[in-house]
This record gives structure tokens, C-alpha cells and sequence, in this order.
């Protein structure tokens, strides 16, 4: 069956006039879906109960169960585990910042990439959301928190590059002016560095933010945290950011996130201010959170302070990531697909 909320307006009203039905159908199921947000064709009071019958015979209604909410003593993040369709589960954490609410999304059950610090890739990929999964993420949680979402980040669990026609589809219908609109400069998408999908993504001209995780300054060392830099050099990255660039005209955002005793040295701010000082980029400082299968550990105050530093001194914009929701496990890093608590 197809899965109608993950459907443009345009493929909502091809499928009413195959189905015989006034297109102005099509605007209206979109807005219940998109804009008001409802759970089930139950609740489309406008729609005539035969049509409405129909469509729920003809078709798939994605809406996200929650199974848990958990909120931080520290800071009032919310981290959100989320049912799918077929029982598999997802985590989505909802941050309050002063300039308004963001949402992080998970676009995988589980993950492939396989990076050494990192929990949710700790039991492999099981599957990619569809587009209307990670919609329902954003949906589910503006309705649970009654407020409004003006941030998206694509950066829980999963490597969203490793599902990018799904993704490019949940990016159009997010920000379309008859859905939920939000944005294209606020929503940001994090890979860890999947070189044809981000110039496939450059090409597409959106205004996001691109941000990639770079956590080494030399392949040597990135081999070591992340396996895809088998596969990808930090020298074709760093050319292919420079095409976003120049493509888009939007600032790349480079994460870097400081294992204490590994990439934190002098050395390592020295390399990294090397490799992109001639781009034009933001540089995203993230203390490593600690998973308990791994014995990574932060770097101290000092080495980070330091090392912000050496990059602010060269011109380089730097902001360390604050650990929204450590306590509940919902920083970076720390969701995960297996919920022990509930198996
Ligand atoms: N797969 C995407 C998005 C998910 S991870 C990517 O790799 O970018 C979001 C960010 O958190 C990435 O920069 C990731 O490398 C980082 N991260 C993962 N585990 C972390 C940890 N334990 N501590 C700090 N950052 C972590």
C-alpha cells in the first residue's frame, strides 16, 4: 500500500483524480496530515466518511507510538522513544533553546557506518525510515509538547546519506509552505562523510546546513574512529565541501568531537586549522559523551578551552556543543536502537 503522508500535494492530487475524486480532497488531506497534525482519517472531519473509508482501506497512515519520554533533570531535554509500524523503535530528542525548539531525528533503525564512539551503531542497521517515519518524529513531539518546532536536525540515529531519496522527500514535504513549513535554513543534516551522496545533495541547491563529522585531521587517525574513511579521503571531503559551498552558499558546519588523548592535541587543532581554514565553515566542538561498551573519555576543560582557542585565534568560528540531555542518554552518540529496559 502506499504511504500517503509521505505523498507531495502534487502526488495527492494525481492519486484523488485517479480515484475520481475534486482535487481540493488532495489540499485538504495534506492539511490534516501536514498542518494539523492528526493521527488517523477518523479524525478528518471535512473529508465525507466514504472517502475516508476508502482511503483507509488504500492506504498506509504512518503515526509514531511513543513508548517512553524521558526528560533531563539538567536541562529539560526530552528524549522520545518512538514506535514504528512494524514494532521496530527509534529515538528522538526535543531540545528548548532560547531562539525556539529543536528536534533531533533519528533516519535509520540503527546504523551501519560504524563508528567507534558512537551507540547507536553498536548492533548494525536494521532498516531506513521512510520519509513519513522521520516527519512523524517532528509531528508526534509538537504535539506531545503542545509547542511549536522551528529547528530540525538529522542527526540521532543512522547515517542519513545511507537513505537519501527518503531523506531529499522528508526534506521537501518538512519545509513546504502548505505542510509544516519550516525553514530550509533551519534544519541541518549530519553525515559522517558519504562523498557521491553529499554532492548529489549540493546539486539539489536547498538552503540546510550541511555538517560533517570530521573528528580526525589525518586519514590515519579518522580510520581509527570511523571505518568509512576506508572508503573516503579527508582530501576528497574537504573538496567536496567546498563544492556545498559554492554550490548552495551555505557554511559547512564540521563537528569534531574531543576524545581525550586522541584528537585533542596542539597538533591536531594546528592540522585542523590547515584543512579548513580557506573554507568558509563553522567548526562545532562536541566533548565526547561516554557509551558504556567503549572506554573513550572527554577531554578535560582546559584541552577544550584550548583548543577553541588555537581555532578562534586563526579566524575560525567555533562553538563547543552544549551536552543537552547527558542524563537521559540523549546527547551525541548516545542513542541507540536496542532499549535493554524494555526486551
Ligand atoms: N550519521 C550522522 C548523524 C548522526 S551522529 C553523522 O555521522 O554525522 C551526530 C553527531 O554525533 C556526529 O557528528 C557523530 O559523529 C557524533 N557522535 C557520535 N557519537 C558521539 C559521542 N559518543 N560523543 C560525541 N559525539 C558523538
Amino acid at each position: 500500500m502506499k504511504d500517503i503522508k509521505s505523498l507531495t500535494l502534487e502526488e495527492l492530487k494525481r492519486e484523488m483524480e485517479e480515484m475520481g475524486e475534486k482535487s481540493f480532497r488532495a489540499k485538504q488531506l495534506y492539511e490534516w496530515m501536514h498542518v494539523k497534525l492528526v493521527r488517523s482519517f477518523d479524525e478528518m472531519t471535512n473529508i465525507p466518511l466514504s472517502l475516508r473509508e476508502r482511503c483507509e482501506r488504500e492506504y498506509d497512515f504512518t503515526a509514531v507510538k511513543q513508548v517512553r519520554m524521558q526528560e533531563s533533570a539538567i536541562d529539560g531535554t526530552k528524549k522520545y522513544l518512538f514506535e514504528l509500524g512494524d514494532g521496530k523503535l527509534v529515538e528522538s530528542v526535543w531540545m528548548k533553546y532560547k531562539h525556539g525548539n529543536s528536534v533531533c531525528i533519528s533516519s535509520q533503525v540503527g546504523c551501519r557506518m560504524g563508528c567507534a564512539f558512537c551507540a547507536s551503531t553498536l548492533d548494525g542497521l536494521e532498516r531506513s525510515l521512510t520519509p513519513s517515519e522521520m516527519l512523524d518524529q517532528i509531528y508526534a513531539i509538537t504535539r506531545l509538547t503542545g509547542e511549536r518546532v522551528s529547528n530540525v536536525v538529522v542527526m540521532g540515529t543512522g547515517e542519513p546519506m545511507d537513505n537519501y531519496d527518503n531523506l531529499l522527500r522528508f526534506l521537501t514535504l518538512l519545509t513546504d509552505e502548505n505542510g509544516l513549513h519550516i525553514s530550509q535554513r533551519n534544519v541541518t543534516v549530519s553525515t559522517c562523510g558519504l562523498v557521491p551522496q553529499m554532492r548529489q545533495l549540493a546539486q539539489e541547491q536547498l538552503q540546510i546546513t550541511l555538517a560533517l563529522s570530521l573528528h580526525a585531521t589525518t586519514d590515519e587517525k579518522r580510520r581509527r574512529l570511523m571505518p568509512v574513511a576506508n572508503k573516503y579521503s579527508i582530501q576528497e571531503l574537504m573538496e567536496t565541501c567546498a563544492y556545498y559551498f559554492q554550490k548552495t552558499g551555505r557554511r559547512i558546519t564540521f563537528e569534531y568531537s574531543l576524545v581525550g588523548g586522541v584528537n585533542d592535541t596542539d597538533e591536531d587543532a594546528r592540522e585542523l586549522i590547515a584543512l579548513i581554514k580557506d573554507l568558509n565553515c563553522h567548526v562545532n566542538l562536541i566533548p565526547v559523551n561516554p557509551i558504556k561498551e567503549r572506554n573513550f573519555v572527554q577531554s578535560g576543560g582546559e584541552e577544550i578551552a584550548a583548543f577553541k582557542n588555537k581555532l578562534e585565534k586563526n579566524g575560525i568560528n567555533v562553538t563547543i556543543r552544549r551536552e543537552m540531555g547527558r542524563d537521559i542518554d540523549g546527547a551525541c552518540g548516545q542513542l541507540r536502537r536496542r532499549q535493554k529496559a524494555l526486551q
